[in-house]
This record gives structure tokens, sequence and C-alpha cells, in this order.
């Protein structure tokens, strides 16, 4: 079949069959989209040949890039023994090794004996679901069933499942299904750049924590636990939070004996340059949530890690049915683990948020750069993980009309130019795998920060 037949024969396909996700069809059915055959290191290669810089980690799954030897090898041998067996009623070999790594470095970051039981599940999604679920029945389980409560944060992301959605906060993703979700607690955003609370650094004195302890105090009977991402609200927008908020949130967990729930989906496995973003204010959540670069962005897996506390609610004679009632079809699947075992492998020979380091701080100097041009409101980063605001107006801060598509446009420059990006709205998304090597993230930037010329201006 020669290429054009090929590439007609792939559209076709997938205009017929494939509902794509986040995605308007009217739109995606008029367009021409790559479609991805290969991938080497930190590109993506097309049907027609073309390779592609993979800004965006493959949806910030990635961090090691690519067809990474040790990972591939890894799966290829984990075939040749089993690819799934369930873990209702039976352990696999591949599930322990990993559990047994995955404590090993959960316990390097956040202390000895602090996070030891480890919930397998899917995807990030599920991976809440499950903590919410978890700290729900561990409330349960000593007496207080009235504590039904979440507490969660203004444009929170985590996932997508109706719990998930529940405990979210960004409204274009999640106000069409709210008849269905459950009532939570919203607490202000730390987004300093757009204040909810009309404040501003450092003379605020972190008034968006203090809410949150408002919010916590008042439904003292009721909080069954308060989940939020560490150091950045990701799909929210890329808001980074102030210095002191994350620990200020612990501490009132704390005193108020609420499970913290860290959703570290996003941020875990060296992202924001520590290994978990949680280790950049020296916070021990009780209940951990992880998975997008757990298999270095192979396979989906997921993570819930709970302490002892909250494990050993748990426990109990048969009848009194303390069990905890949930579980998938591929709950801890041996292939996945595989890859999980192969990249906290190399987590353990090498120094990983070391290796990225000075990129970070390319990064970094570049977005002080870029926050000084026109259309530029606030460009913002920690580690490999970052977000160009882009505005209309710089002085008022006034926002581009969203039916412009100013970031889509910026992306679909940066395509033309060799580089895969997909903004949020009007923040350009920048999360190169962390194997990333310093040239192509030159390249990268540059492409960005052209792109950026060209259609905001
Ligand atoms: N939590 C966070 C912080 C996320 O960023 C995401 C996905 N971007 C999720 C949860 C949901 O993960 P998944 O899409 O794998 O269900």
């Amino acid at each position: 079949m020669n290429i054009d037949s090929r590439i007609a024969r792939l559209r076709s396909l997938d205009r017929e069959h494939i509902w794509h996700p986040f995605t308007q069809m009217a739109d995606w059915a008029k367009s021409d989209p790559l479609i991805i055959t290969g991938a080497s290191g930190c590109f993506l290669k097309d049907v027609r040949g073309g390779w592609y810089l993979d800004g965006v980690s493959s949806l910030w799954v990635n961090i090691l890039g690519h067809r990474r030897r040790e990972i591939d090898e890894a799966i290829k041998a984990q075939l040749g023994k089993v690819a799934h067996s369930t873990l209702l009623g039976m352990a696999n070999e591949a599930s322990s090794e990993l559990a047994g790594k995955l404590a090993a470095l959960v316990q390097k970051s956040f202390g000895a004996g602090r996070l030891t039981r480890i919930f397998f599940s899917d995807d990030g999604s599920t991976s809440v679901e499950v903590a919410l679920k978890m700290a729900f029945q561990y409330w349960a389980h000593k007496g207080e069933k009235q504590r039904t409560l979440f507490i969660s944060l203004e444009n929170g992301y985590h996932g997508d499942t109706l719990g998930s959605v529940s405990v979210g906060g960004v409204d274009i993703f999640h106000s069409a299904f709210k008849p269905l979700l459950f009532r939570t607690g919203k607490a202000p955003s730390p987004y300093c750049y757009r204040c909810p609370l009309g404040l501003s650094r450092p003379g605020c004195g972190l008034e968006c924590a203090a809410a949150l302890e408002r919010l916590v105090e008042a439904n003292r009977d009721t909080v069954a636990g308060v989940v939020l991402e560490p150091m950045v609200q990701a799909a929210g927008g890329m808001i980074f939070f102030p210095a002191g908020y994350l620990k200020r949130v612990s501490e009132i967990c704390n005193r108020h004996g609420v499970p913290f729930i860290a959703d570290e989906v996003a941020t875990g496995f060296g992202r924001t340059g520590k290994t978990f973003a949680c280790e950049h204010e020296g916070v021990v959540p009780d209940i951990l949530c992880l998975s997008k670069g757990l298999t270095g962005g192979y396979l989906p897996l997921a993570v819930t890690v709970a302490n002892d506390k909250i494990y050993n609610a748990f426990l109990g004679g048969y009848e009194e049915l303390k069990t905890f009632f949930h579980g998938h079809s591929y709950t801890g699947n041996p292939l996945a683990c595989a890859a999980a075992s192969a990249v906290l492998d190399i987590f353990d020979k090498e120094d990983i948020p070391g290796m990225a380091a000075p990129k970070a701080a390319i990064l970094k100097n570049w977005l002080r750069d870029m926050e000084t041009r026109q259309f530029v409101g606030e460009a913002r980063g920690l580690g490999l993980m970052a977000g160009v605001e882009l505005v209309a107006d710089k002085e008022t801060k006034k926002h581009f009309p969203w039916e412009q598509r100013v970031g889509w446009k910026v992306a679909l420059k940066a395509l033309e130019k060799g580089l895969f990006i997909r903004p949020l709205g009007n923040v350009i998304v920048i999360m190169p795998p962390l194997s990333v090597s310093q040239p192509n993230l030159e390249r990268m930037l540059e492409v960005i920060a052209a792109a950026v010329s060209e259609c905001a201006g």
C-alpha cells in the first residue's frame, strides 16, 4: 500500500470509529491530525516519517523518553511469564516486586514507616476515587459515618470519574456534570496572579489557606478529608502555590485530625524537581495518589498509598465488614507492574531529579525572559513543569477572548516547526520528558517563543 492510501485508510478508520477525548468531534472530522506510528527518545514519529518533539510527555506521563531499553525489556520479559492475573484471591510476582520498590522510594522521600500500604488501580482518576472511598470508609470504621465532606480547591483537577470530578474545580470541564456530583467544600485557589480574594503577596498572609481552615472548622464534624494537587494545580492552568501554602494546609489537616490526600498524579516521579512535590515543603500526606510517570508513560497503572492509621482501621473480623470494597479487573496488572519496576530501578540507579535540574534552570531563565514580553501575563514553573499565561492586555490582565483560541493557535504554529504541545486555554503548557536533552529543550523553548510572538501579536 502506498503512503497516501495508508494515510487515507488510517484517517478514515479514525474518523469513522474513534471518539476522541476532550475533543469537539465536528471540528476533528475537518482536521488533519498527526498519526503517530513510532517514537524514540523524546520524539514521536508520524506516518509520513516526520519527527515531533513530545513537548507534553504524551499527556504528562513520559518521564524517561520513549523506547527506553530497560523498560522495553522488562515488559518483554514479563510477557514471557504472564500478562495478567488477578489480585482478587491471589498475589502476583510483578506487583509484589513493584510494591517493595515503591514502598522503598516513598519511604526515602517521606520517612520510614510513614506511607506503607499500596492499593493498585488503573489511572490517575481511579487513584483519587480510591483515596476518597478509603478516607470515607476509614471514618465509618471509626464510628463517624457522618463524615462525608471532602474539601478541595477551586481550579483543582483530579480526573474524570464522578468522584474525582466532584472534588475537581475546573468549571469548563466539570460544570456539565454538576447535577451528578456529590457536595464538597471548595477553598479558594492559591492563584496569586489572579488572586480570587483580591489580595497580593507577600502581604496577604496566605489568606487563601486561612479560608481553607475556616471551611474545615465550620464543618469540623463532617469533614472526611482535604484533597489537593501539591505545589501546582496542573490542568487548572499550571497554577503554582505560593511558598508556605502547602505546609499550612498540611498543618491545618494535622491540627484538625483530617486526612490529607495528596494527588501527585501529575507531579510525582521528579516532575517538579523533587521525587514528589510534597517534599518541597517537607509535607507528609496520609494518602498519596500516583499514576502517569509510575510506568514511565508506558502503560496505565496507578497506586493509592495509605499510612498505617488508615490501613489499620480496615482490619477486623470478616463479619465486621471492614473490608475495603473496591477493585478493578486489571488491579496489579503484571505487565504494567513490570514496566513500573524497571522505572523504579532507574530511579534507584540514577538521580533522575538531579539529572533534570540543569534543564529546569534553563527553563526558569527562559520563563523570566518570556514574562517581559508583550502578551505574556505570567510565565511560571517548577522543575520541568511550566505554564505561560497569555493575556490580551498585560496591565489589566485581560484575557484573550476564549473563542479566539490563541493557545491552540500557538500549538498549531509549534507543530509546523516540529513540536507537539497542548495548551490549557490560553496557558501554554511546557512539560517535556525529564530526559529531554538540553539542545532539544532549548529548541522547544525557541519554537514556543516564536509561536507566541506570531500568534498573540
Ligand atoms: N490528578 C491529576 C493531578 C491529574 O493531572 C490528572 C490527569 N491529568 C488526573 C488526576 C487524572 O488522571 P487520568 O487522566 O490518568 O485518569
